[in-house]
């Protein structure tokens, strides 16, 4: 049986610290679903149709990648996909402290696993709301995400 698993988050925008949780989720399991979620509270930077085209950029040509988006509890998303298991990566303590109650939680709720990798060190710096506001002020980006030319603002 093969191996789904998804991979949730803002990826507002989508980082070169995402791309490498995807690609060693990769040789772990068969395919990652990048699962983009939508909060009707949350005010992105970048629009959900940019991030998809920014994401399909990077993974293009590779079957093993699907791109989508959801709303509503992750681990319903989850469950529609026919698997039970999320990938999430960790950079740091203050990670494993907000993760270790969503997993608990998602656990309790439907029996959903999550699989934590551990960053590389070089990446564990690079955080979504850091390359904002760096983006909101003029700087340049493409040190931390890849082909950030395909990303538009809100
Ligand atoms: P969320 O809003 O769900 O936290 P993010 O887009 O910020 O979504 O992050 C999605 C996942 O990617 C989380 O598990 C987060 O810890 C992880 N992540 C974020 N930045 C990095 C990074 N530089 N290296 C590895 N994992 C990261």
């Amino acid at each position: 049986m093969s191996k789904v698993v998804v991979f949730p988050g803002s990826f507002d925008p989508f980082t070169k610290g995402h791309e490498e949780i995807v690609n060693r989720g990769l040789e772990i399991f068969d395919k990652v679903i990048i699962a983009i979620g939508e909060n009707s509270q949350k005010n992105y930077l970048f629009s959900l149709e940019s991030r998809i085209q920014h994401i399909a950029s990077i993974f293009e040509g590779m079957e093993n990648v699907e791109i989508k988006s959801f709303t509503g509890l992750t681990v319903d998303f989850v469950s529609a996909q026919n698997t039970n298991l999320i990938l999430r990566g960790l950079r740091n303590s203050s990670d494993f402290n907000f993760e270790r109650t969503i997993a608990q939680m998602n656990h309790e709720i439907k029996d959903v696993e999550s699989v934590f990798l551990m960053t590389t060190p070089e990446l564990s710096a690079i955080n979504s709301s850091v390359i904002r506001d760096i983006k909101k002020n003029g700087g340049d980006i493409s040190k931390f995400v890849t082909n950030d030319h395909f990303l538009a603002y809100n």
